[in-house]
């Protein structure tokens, strides 16, 4: 099943009176249950791509439908709400809120979908990654690696259909890359979820994904 379009899709970005063409006739279909690779040179357009598949940005031409539905007539109101439903992020820096401990972190999704026992989820997330023992620690007090598998407990929390992960390892040795890769595919694997993934590790790429798209200049060079 077609899970994530893009259609044709443009994205132009206005800066200083200057309009810069991230995305140039982008058309992509991805899967239910496949493991997508996004390559590409910098700038080329990869983090606007995946900012739109994860309803943070909307194309400025073209179309994007998840999971069938067309999200271009929805409000901004509605794709908050399918993003807290169906999609979970990972970025290169980690994003964790500063003065707030893990399990608090890993709380925030379920705080906006007013899910219950919202503490024993987190905790249980977090023993699922490897950190039962740092339950209560805060970012600073924590390791690069840690404060991902933080980041990943946090997307996965809400045991969404899609992950969207910009560059998560970009920033780990490669133990730690290896570790974060594993819990990502188990996930894909164990639930059936569909994971799209920015990297500029053509190895970790062409290992574990399913297919390899490569962006350049804005479009799509070959899949
Ligand atoms: P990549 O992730 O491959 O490095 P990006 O999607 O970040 O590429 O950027 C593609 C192009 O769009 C670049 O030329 C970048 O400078 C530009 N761009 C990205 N985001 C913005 C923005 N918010 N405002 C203006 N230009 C942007």
């Amino acid at each position: 099943m077609s899970l994530l379009v893009l259609r044709d899709v443009y994205k132009t970005y206005q800066l200083g009176g200057v309009e810069v063409q991230a995305l140039r006739g982008v058309s992509l279909t991805v899967r239910a249950n496949e493991f997508v690779a996004i390559m590409g040179p910098s700038g080329s357009g990869k983090s606007t791509c995946m900012h739109i598949l994860g309803l943070l940005d909307r194309p400025t031409t073209g179309a994007y439908l998840l999971d069938g539905q067309d999200t271009g007539g929805q409000s901004d109101v509605e794709l908050a709400r399918i993003r807290n439903r169906k999609l979970g992020f990972v970025f290169q820096n980690y994003n964790l809120l500063p003065r707030t401990n893990a399990v608090e972190n890993v709380e925030m999704p379920l705080i906006y979908a007013r899910v219950p026992q919202r503490q024993t989820l987190a905790s249980d997330a977090l023993t699922r990654v490897g950190l039962g023992h740092r339950l209560h620690h805060h970012p600073s007090q924590m390791s690069g690696g840690e404060q991902q598998r933080v980041a990943i407990a946090r997307a996965l929390v809400t045991n969404p259909q899609v992950i969207l992960a910009d560059e998560p390892t970009g920033n780990l040795d490669s133990d730690n890359a290896a570790a974060i890769m594993e819990i990502l595919e188990a996930h894909v694997r164990d639930h059936g979820a569909t994971l799209v993934l920015v990297t500029h590790d053509e190895n970790l790429a062409r290992r574990h994904a399913d297919r390899v798209v490569r962006l350049k200049d804005g479009q799509i060079q070959d899949e």
